[in-house]
């Protein structure tokens, strides 16, 4: 089964989705891990991705979808990925469609966690103030949140319109958005 874990960023879509990875067996695709190691590891793509992440702002599509196409093989041996952070763009929603159709696979499901922007804003302060990633201060924050605003939530009537989204309120415990999710799957 192949997921998408669908929410702002902030929502939560990190902890639930290796939640599922450890009790599921499933592999969790998070664009923005691979580009931190990316960074991490000092790569021509970290230090061409560095200065946009730290503004906020998204990465091309390009080498979003580059990252996953090459992450589909193992993700079908561990049957399915969960996608985390990807897509956030119509442009990659429909590529994630065409690469997996290719593999004669799908997305299955599709689940938003909704959290409103207030609550997201007081979490990130708790995150900057404990881990001190760069696009967790506070400019970086909003723009963040304006992208995934623009560029981002109006994927939400693609997904509905293939009927594959449910909505899980994100704004309960890990353990009360862990529940939703598993009744969303059928678990
Ligand atoms: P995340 O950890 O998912 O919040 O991602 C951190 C940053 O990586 C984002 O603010 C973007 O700069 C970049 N990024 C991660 N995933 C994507 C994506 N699917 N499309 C474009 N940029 C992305």
């Amino acid at each position: 089964m192949n997921l998408v874990l669908f929410g702002p960023p902030a929502a939560g879509k990190g902890t639930q989705a290796k939640r599922l990875v450890e009790e599921r067996g499933m592999i969790q695709l998070s664009t923005g891990d691979m580009l931190r190691a990316a960074r991490a590891s000092g790569t021509e793509l970290g230090k061409r991705v560095a200065g946009v992440m730290d503004r906020g702002e998204l990465v091309t599509d390009e080498i979003v979808i580059a990252l996953i196409e090459e992450q589909l093989p193992r993700t079908e041996a561990a049957g399915g990925a969960i996608f985390d952070g990807f897509p956030r763009t119509l442009a990659q929603a429909e590529a994630l469609d065409i690469l997996l159709q290719g593999r004669g696979s799908k997305v299955d499901k599709v689940i938003r966690l909704k959290v409103d922007d207030a609550a997201l804003v007081k979490r990130i302060e708790g995150r900057f103030a404990a881990e001190g990633r760069p696009d967790d201060n506070p400019e970086s924050f909003k723009v963040r949140l304006s992208a995934y605003n623009s560029q981002t939530a109006p994927l939400l009537p693609y997904y509905a319109g293939q009927g594959k989204l449910t909505e899980v309120d994100g704004m309960v415990s890990i353990e009360a958005v862990a529940a939703a999710i598993d009744k969303a799957l059928g678990a």
